[in-house]
């Protein structure tokens, strides 16, 4: 449940985040178009037989274009303009067609009575584009009054118009006549159409293009799919983890409960309690002592190979640490059980201290011992336990020599001490004592 919470409070402060993000900065989206990264350049009609003159000149990022237009009959469309360059290439220009608004800023002075700006956004399109040819970029136009000294006006680019003339001179198809601004390599802005002699001045002090980066209902449908997944992914995996718990609980009530049929099968008699130790049910030191001795005797005599394992568990300490006494408990009792149920019956498994334990083996020689003592390790390393973690235990190995019992414990302790400092769930055997 604190995970719900946890999870709850970040998606909360995320969506405040993303939608203070919004409001302050994330709806908009600026293109400046600047004279240091474009060319301006100043055109008129004496290029095509025209005796209108015009000049630029560009001062602290701002275009002032000067001009005197002059009625020609050689030429009856007198004008002015400025063109702006965003490419070298008429095929390809900057697509702006994730904007919705151009702010243009521009001072206009003229004595003219006509006091309109012509605007157009040209687009470029291989449908009608054609090498050379200027006129066969679209005319995205509009007019409009800018003023002196207004700051910028804000002009929807839905409001753009492209011009009837050229839609028909250029024979362009329905699919191509609205207005397009996704490829766009020139802008030009000009003195208005039927001015006639007079002088003018058209000082562009900013231009830029401006759109949403996302709009707000996207945005919203966009956070509460969001909000929808997480949740649903959040209900799936807690679903799945409480089906795998419930499964190793099930696996582990059925293997405790085949180890406890195991044990009941062997006849533990635990009426003897005395001899046993109360915690784990593992016979104790007191319970062995006569029997210990029988067995040294027969070591004696040469009648039989004894053996013994000293088992200690590795970093149990950090297990009560982290998991509690109580589960350090279920672990020795459960370390009990499968020990207990992996060796033969006349083997004895004896806890001798804490954590730690002893199984002798009669009839058993070092080899066999080793073989035992891996098995056992391995068994402890791969079980699954209560807590669902692993649990690895190191193991010292002696074969009895012409010694006592006490002398083989202690040889078996050394080598346990040796298990543990070679990294521990390891089996180290105690090399017998000289004679
Ligand atoms: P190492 O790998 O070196 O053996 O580390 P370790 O933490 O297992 O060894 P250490 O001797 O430092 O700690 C043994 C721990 O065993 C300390 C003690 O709290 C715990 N322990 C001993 N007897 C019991 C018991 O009856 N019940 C529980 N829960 N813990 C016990
Ligand atoms: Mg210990
Ligand atoms: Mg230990």
């Amino acid at each position: 449940m604190r995970n719900v919470q946890k999870i709850t409070i970040g998606i909360v402060i995320v969506t405040l985040v993303i939608l203070v993000w919004y409001h302050f900065h994330g709806n908009t989206k600026t293109y400046t178009i600047t004279p240091d990264q474009f060319r301006y350049m100043n055109i008129d009609d004496s290029s095509k037989g025209g005796l209108s003159r015009s000049a630029i000149n560009i001062k602290d990022g701002k275009a002032y274009l000067t001009c005197e237009v002059v009625n020609n009959s050689d030429y009856p469309w007198p004008y002015c303009e400025l063109e702006i360059s965003l490419s070298d290439s008429i095929f390809k220009g900057i697509d702006f067609s994730e904007y919705n608004q151009i702010n243009l800023d521009i001072d206009y002075t003229t004595s003219h009575p006509n006091k309109r700006l012509r605007v157009y956004v040209r687009n470029s399109h291989p449908a009608y584009t054609r090498a050379n040819e200027r006129t066969s970029l679209k005319f995205n136009g509009i007019e409009y009054s800018p003023g002196f000294g207004d700051g910028a006006t804000a002009i929807a680019l839905e409001t753009f118009q492209v011009l009837t003339w050229w839609i028909s001179d250029n024979n362009i198809s329905i699919e191509h006549a609205s207005a397009d601004f996704s490829n766009v390599p020139i802008i030009e802005i000009a003195t208005a159409s039927g001015v006639t002699e007079g002088k003018f001045e058209i000082v562009v002090n900013n231009i830029e293009f401006q759109g949403v980066w996302i709009d707000e209902s996207t945005m919203l449908k966009g956070l509460l799919y969001t909000w929808l997944l997480l949740v649903m992914s959040f209900i799936l995996y807690e679903q799945s983890k409480l089906h795998r718990r419930l499964r190793q609980s099930h696996l582990r009530a059925a293997r405790l409960f085949a180890l406890n049929q195991n044990l009941t099968e062997k006849n533990i008699q635990f009426s003897e309690l005395a001899n046993r130790d109360s915690l784990t049910g593992a016979l104790n030191r007191h319970a062995v002592q006569d029997w210990l001795k029988d067995m040294a005797q027969q070591v004696r005599w040469g009648h039989q190979d004894f053996s013994t394992l000293f088992i200690d568990i590795d970093h149990f300490k950090s297990v009560n640490d982290k998991y509690g006494h109580q589960v350090g408990d279920d672990i020795l009792r459960e370390f009990v059980l499968v020990i207990s149920s992996n060796i033969r019956s006349n083997d004895c498994l004896v806890r001798w201290g804490g954590e730690e334990f002893i199984v002798f083996f009669p009839e058993t020689n070092s080899q066999q011992a080793m073989n035992r003592a891996e098995t056992i390790r391995n068994i402890i390393a791969t079980h699954q336990w209560c807590h669902n973690k692993s649990v690895t235990c190191s193991i010292g190995v002696a074969q009895m020599g012409q010694e006592r019992i006490t002398e083989m414990i202690a040889r078996a302790d050394d080598a346990l001490y040796k298990a543990k400092g070679s990294g521990r769930n390891k089996v180290v055997f105690s090399p017998p004592p000289l004679q």
